[in-house]
């Protein structure tokens, strides 16, 4: 029989896919809980580490949560459980869970990251990274966004209908826009308004992302349509890039992904 794989081993291969280190500096992705030696006897993919996915974890055997969003972001200076990321963090270190998170990082690398994973669920094509990373060679796929363009070129109402489908995204905020067709599409996943400036000078006919506020709208100024579908509606995809990656790589322990939709923001 195969050795059991470590915690060390499993978070190791991903930091292949996501190192560390291009991690933006607020973030804090990497080993939140567990440590690198213990052996690995299931792993749950989730966006949001969150109380009900540790507990579905344990329920399926695992001991370890992969997830996009790192529960512990600013710091923790108590654990009484008063907070809900004070009783994840108390709940996973009482089950023996690890928590690891592969943020940022994810979002920087255009090989196997986010954004092209948004970018090929709308079909484009010709992928390459919208803000490359400073001091990085621009070619070396390493940074914010992504921009591709379609198969064919869309009207509007063609490109929303995409959305809707391929991203799972109940809403749509968008700016105006006239019957020009869309064909060159910027991608980010969560919150992407700080690149508009970056999908415009690319000449992107629309930016996809999200928490675009109220003023951020003003700025596309006919130039772009921005379309806002929700942060969780472009990072749902994670779970499933992230599924793929793990159980593809490991084939000792089972990978799952979790049934619950741990969007904070409901619509109705
Ligand atoms: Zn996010």
């Amino acid at each position: 029989m195969a050795p059991p794989v470590t915690l060390g081993e499993l978070t190791a291969f991903l930091e292949t896919i996501a190192p560390l280190h291009l991690q933006e500096s607020y973030d804090n992705a990497g080993l939140l809980t567990g440590h690198p030696a213990m052996p690995v006897t299931g792993v749950m993919v989730a966006l949001d580490m969150l109380e009900p996915v540790v507990e579905e974890a344990r329920s399926l055997g695992c001991n370890v949560v992969v997830a996009h969003h790192p529960i512990i972001f600013r710091g923790l200076k108590s654990l009484t459980g008063r907070h809900y990321v004070e009783r994840v963090v108390n709940k996973a270190i009482r089950e023996g869970m690890a928590l690891y998170a592969i943020h940022t990082n994810l979002d920087s690398v255009l090989d196997q990251g986010v954004n092209a994973e948004i970018g090929s669920r709308l079909g484009l094509t010709g992928l390459q990274i919208l803000k490359p990373k400073a001091g990085t060679d621009p070619g070396a796929g390493i940074g914010m966004g992504a921009i591709g363009a379609l198969p064919t070129p869309l009207g509007s109402d063609e490109f929303f209908r995409l959305l809707k489908e391929k991203m799972h995204a109940g809403v749509v905020r968008h700016t105006a826009w006239d019957d020009r067709p869309i064909r060159r599409v910027a991608v980010c996943g969560g919150a992407g308004s700080f690149l508009l400036p970056d999908a415009v000078e690319a000449g992107a006919d629309a930016l996809v992302t999200a928490d675009f506020k109220y003023h951020e709208f003003f700025e596309a100024d006919g130039r772009i349509l921005v379309a806002d579908i929700g942060h969780y509606e472009t990072e749902a995809c994670t779970i499933d890039l992230l599924h793929r990656l793990i159980s593809r790589k490991f084939r000792t322990f089972a990978t799952h992904s979790t049934t619950h939709r741990t969007n904070p923001v409901n619509y109705s």
